[in-house]
């Protein structure tokens, strides 16, 4: 028998199906694959944080500043105050393994922070709008919540993993990684994570005075649509929306049979 060389069939090595198809199935594969690398990565920070323990974290970020993210005020006045109420606050926390520590950042924008290791940062412009006790110990209770949850170390660990995968698949700079940590703790919280927030601190708050009176009284300003005020608020992108705070700030309170009236203490300064 004898071999007769033959050509190939026309277009053996074109696909039968349309190169837009196969272009949308290898975009929506690859984003898939992205997305559930991305799913798994938070879901690990997630099981690791059950193994560093919140002594752990405390002696890990012991003395942590994020030299980027703030400016510490260190003639402000407010500083031992605020320290002062944090740790009233606190003692009705007994079995917090966290030594709290406050500091005043310079920004005259009002915003409030948890950071890890137990790190609460108030900005100036925050103590600048605060008319009285309770109000700021609302605050402060709900940022003592943040820790009681461990959110504060879960944006970290996410933020971390995440900008570092993000980074490895966009060849983009790992070096800068670091800088962009504490801003992705900043990003805010989840509505639950801020719900479950709000909570231990009006508890908080109900245990130190007695009563919740004022603790939305910050947010009523802002919702009342001050606009000189609220031009000066940043707490309000990584918080929620003022109105909703105060209907599920007045509600928990009733839900608690924690009195909404009772004497305010004015600031010591
Ligand atoms: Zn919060």
């Amino acid at each position: 028998m004898k071999f007769v060389a033959r050509q190939p069939a026309e277009g053996i090595n074109v696909s039968q199906t349309h190169p837009l198809v196969e272009a949308s199935t290898l975009i929506i594969g690859l984003a898939t694959i992205f997305v559930l690398i991305a799913v798994a990565l938070v879901f690990l920070v997630e099981i690791a944080l059950a193994f560093v323990s919140a002594e752990d974290e405390a002696a890990l970020f012991d003395g942590w500043l994020p030299a980027d993210l703030v400016t510490v005020a260190h003639t402000d006045e407010r500083l031992n105050e605020t320290q002062m109420l944090v740790d009233r606050l606190a003692a009705h926390w007994p079995d917090s393994p966290y030594q709290f520590r406050v500091e005043i950042d310079d920004s005259e924008f009002a915003n409030a922070m948890a950071l890890p290791g137990g790190l609460i940062v108030v900005t100036r412009g925050l103590l600048d709008q605060i008319e009285s006790e309770n109000e700021l110990a609302f605050v402060l209770g709900h940022e003592l919540g943040h820790f009681k949850n461990r959110d504060h170390l879960r944006a970290l660990g996410r933020g971390i993993v995440l900008s570092m995968f993000f980074a490895a698949t966009t060849g983009g700079d790992v070096a800068g990684i670091g800088v962009n940590v504490a801003d992705l703790t900043l990003r805010g919280f989840s509505r639950r994570q801020e719900s479950k927030a709000d909570v231990f601190g009006l508890g908080v708050v109900h245990a130190e005075y007695g009563h919740v009176n004022e603790s939305w009284r910050l947010f009523e300003r802002w919702a009342i649509e001050d606009d000189s005020l609220v031009k000066l608020v940043a707490y309000l992108s990584t918080h929620p929306d003022s109105g909703d705070r105060i209907v599920d700030i007045k509600d928990i309170a009733e839900g608690e049979g924690w009195p909404l009236d009772g004497p305010l203490t004015s600031l010591k300064w």
